[in-house]
């Protein structure tokens, strides 16, 4: 499991916590946004909105599952 979350310039943001994800964000906006830097508190209001993010899930951007989903053939 992931803790994932999308910034306003589109990137995406993974961590495997909350914590880790406090972190990552911050580092983002400084270097990244620094003219639209966040304090702490608002770094974690941020990440309050973080998602869990499932690798196994086809939505995902990168390789899928093997098995080829698609209607029955019958
Ligand atoms: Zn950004």
């Amino acid at each position: 499991m992931v803790r994932a979350l999308r910034c306003g310039c589109g990137r995406r943001l993974e961590a495997g916590d909350d914590e880790e994800l406090v972190g990552r964000v911050a580092g983002h906006l400084r270097h990244e946004h620094p003219s639209s830097a966040l304090d702490e508190g608002g770094v974690r209001a941020f990440v309050s909105h973080a998602y869990t993010l499932d690798r196994a899930a086809p939505y995902d951007d990168g390789e899928g599952p093997d098995e080829e989903f698609g209607p029955e053939p019958y």
